[in-house]
């Protein structure tokens, strides 16, 4: 347990440090592309330095990409939510999800018949099951399968898992597995660090996870892990069942008392 909270508090502690980062750097990002979007509307601009401009101008919008996933880790990103149906979600992007893992991994979902109703943004939500699938799939490089499903679980107080828990209460959960490399335990206590990758250069911006992470603790939800290096790699995310919809109530009562 304490191992946990130091965790957390490392966790709070990096947040804290690339957030600031992030929204400086951001305010001067926003100077760069501005003057730059003036020179490159600017007709009397030499066709020579055009293409200069245009290079500035990538390579700006590169950064603005980092900085926007870093301000997502550290939850300094504002979130638009609505009551959504996570199996809606997970149905939305499957097709996408099939695209990603490409043909030599086989897609197989699972989803209850019964609505998850959560309290999301479900664009972010969409965000998490993307970087999760690229993940898996270059943990697969040889093909392999990649396994969605999503169930009901209530949280007790005495709840302790694998590394983290949230709350007490009712909680949908996507459960998303492959057959991949896995990871080492060193590994895996890093893997929500922001810059940390053990792909090659130029490969992993290191950054999905945390993207991931803070996506998934700003819905007030939480993340475990299992892993086996050489058998693959199970992530578990918890997200707080919508207290206010109906949809809630009724399938916790199926729950509760299966038909
Ligand atoms: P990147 O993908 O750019 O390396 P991420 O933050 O998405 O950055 O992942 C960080 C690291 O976590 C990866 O480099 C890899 O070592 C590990 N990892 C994440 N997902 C998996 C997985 N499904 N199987 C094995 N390792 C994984």
């Amino acid at each position: 347990l304490e191992e946990k909270l130091l965790q957390s508090q490392k966790m709070e502690a990096i947040g804290q440090l690339a957030g600031g980062v992030a929204h400086d750097f951001n305010n001067i990002l926003m100077v760069i592309m501005g003057y730059g979007s003036m020179l490159r509307n600017d007709p009397s601009l030499a066709s020579e330095n055009r293409e200069q401009v245009e290079r500035i101008m990538e390579a700006a919008d590169k950064a603005a990409q980092l900085t926007a996933g870093l301000l997502t880790f550290s939850r300094k990103q504002v979130i638009k939510t609505q009551t959504v149906d996570l199996n809606e979600v997970i149905r939305r992007v499957e097709k996408f999800l099939s695209r990603i893992i490409g043909e030599d991994v086989q897609l197989k979902s699972q989803l209850p018949e019964h609505p998850l109703p959560v309290e999301m943004d479900s664009n972010q939500i969409e965000q998490v099951l993307v970087n999760l699938a690229t993940n898996a799939r270059d943990a697969m490089p040889r093909g392999g399968l990649l396994t969605v499903t999503t169930s009901l679980q209530r949280i007790d107080q005495g709840f302790v898992d694998a590394n983290d828990a949230g709350s007490p209460g009712p909680y949908a959960v996507v459960s998303i597995s492959d057959t991949g490399l896995g990871m080492d335990e060193a590994t895996r206590r890093r893997i929500f660090e922001p810059f940390f990758t053990t792909k090659e250069l130029g490969k992993g911006t290191g950054l999905g996870m945390s993207i991931v992470y803070g996506i998934v603790t700003q819905h007030g939800g939480f993340i475990n892990v299992y892993s086996e290096p050489g058998l693959g790699t199970t992530f578990k995310i918890y997200l707080p069942l919508s207290p206010s919809a109906f949809e809630a109530a009724e399938a916790l009562r199926e729950l509760e008392h299966p038909r």
